[in-house]
């Protein structure tokens, strides 16, 4: 930093302590639906940063250890709208004994474990980002963290957020692998089908012409079924088969699952409809049925260009000099599901690598980056409300 430069939130992010925060939360091990080590060291750590918390109770619905967090900090300015920022606690696999590595300014774990990379770095960012901000002094609003449990089985424990536990209505979310100043506008819709597809049991030496394989039908319903990347915003999958039980007995149902994701709800809904009436054919002409059962994973967003936070973000960037850029994911996140409670929100990148795999890391620079981003964000945020 130059002597005649004004100094900002950004600039009193201290790279080592974020590094040794993030490391000490990582090793917190605190799988999905197991978080209590993660929300024991928040129950201790927030209040001393100025945070009043409240947990809700949607661990109840699954069992989990600990509800989602909402936590909030008062501004210098109460007429500044409040700004949020989220994450998830959980991490995909355990961090037990986690023992970190870092090489040539990136970090790992010794390829025994998970880094937890995802999303504990945002956590720790943040974390790092509100002392920055305290101790730069500078004016802000207010500040609400909105933690989720159970994120990676599938956005569980957002779907069963209290939302009425949270005041701001605006935020951003730290989990996508672009390197810091990657902006995401855009998320898809996504649903899952389950056809269950009838035909006839019979054992192959007894009764066989009774028999009316399941399995069959089935591979011709999905061997006239499209599926890939439908188009440029439509991706289509079956991920599950299951039916038959013994090799000697033609079986009479199959359950076949699939998902399909699409930014156009249009798109996503001609999809499933294909799908479903393709295999509907197919064991029709033969003599079978299918019973077909949708349900919604999440919906889309479509955060506008010129919206306040994205002019928010590029700013943010900027004085952090690092290049924003504005992408779209085929990928869910909590994101798609706050936007869909009223909470508008985007997600950004951090630059995490092979995140759900043993070989998960994040370079220092991203993750110092991320913290410096989320103190700028909140500097800006507040630049672009002032006197508003
Ligand atoms: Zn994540």
């Amino acid at each position: 930093m130059k002597t005649n430069q004004v100094s900002n939130a950004a600039d009193h992010v201290n790279a080592e302590r974020l590094q040794a925060l993030f490391l000490e939360l990582a090793k917190l091990n605190a799988p999905s639906g197991k978080e209590s080590l993660v929300a024991d060291y928040l129950k201790k750590v927030l209040p001393e940063l100025g945070f009043t918390l409240e947990f809700d109770e949607a661990h109840k619905n699954f069992n989990g250890e600990v509800g989602n967090l909402i936590a909030w900090r008062e501004g210098t300015d109460p007429q500044v709208p409040p700004l949020f920022f989220s994450t998830h606690m959980d991490t995909v696999l355990p961090t037990e004994g986690l023992k970190p590595v870092i090489k040539d300014g990136v970090i790992y774990s010794d390829g025994t474990t998970i880094l937890g990379a995802d999303d504990r770095a945002a956590l720790a960012a943040y974390l790092e980002a509100i002392r920055a901000i305290i101790e730069s002094g500078v004016p802000h609003g207010p500040i609400e963290l909105i933690l989720t449990v159970n994120e990676q089985p599938g956005l569980v424990g957002a779907t069963y957020l209290d939302y009425s536990k949270t005041k701001s209505k605006t935020g951003y979310i730290f989990d996508s692998s672009g390197d810091v100043g990657q902006i995401i506008l855009k998320g898809p819709y996504s649903s899952r089908i389950w056809m269950e597809v009838q035909g006839n049991a019979a054992h192959i030496a007894l009764n066989a012409e009774e028999g009316n394989s399941a399995i069959l039908l089935a591979a011709e319903g999905l061997s006239n079924m499209r599926l890939g990347g439908i188009d440029e915003e439509t991706l289509a999958n079956i991920g599950i088969i299951k039916g038959g039980e013994l090799t000697s007995i033609i079986p009479g149902s199959v359950t076949i699952a699939g998902e399909v994701r699409s930014f156009s709800k249009e798109k996503l809904d001609a999809q499933l409809k294909h799908m479903e009436e393709v295999m509907e054919q197919a064991a029709g002409k033969n003599g079978g049925k299918v019973e077909v059962r949708v349900e919604k994973k999440y919906l889309g967003f479509d955060i506008a260009k010129d919206d306040i936070l994205v002019k928010t973000a590029n700013e943010a960037a900027d004085t952090i000099k690092v290049k924003p850029y504005l992408t779209e994911t085929l990928g869910g996140a909590d994101t798609n599901v706050l936007n869909e409670h009223g909470l508008t929100c985007l997600t950004l990148g951090l630059g995490f690598q092979n995140i759900h795999s043993f070989r998960e890391c994040i370079s220092v620079e991203n993750l110092i980056n991320t913290g410096r981003l989320t103190a700028a964000l909140i500097e800006q945020w507040y630049e672009n409300h002032k006197n508003a």
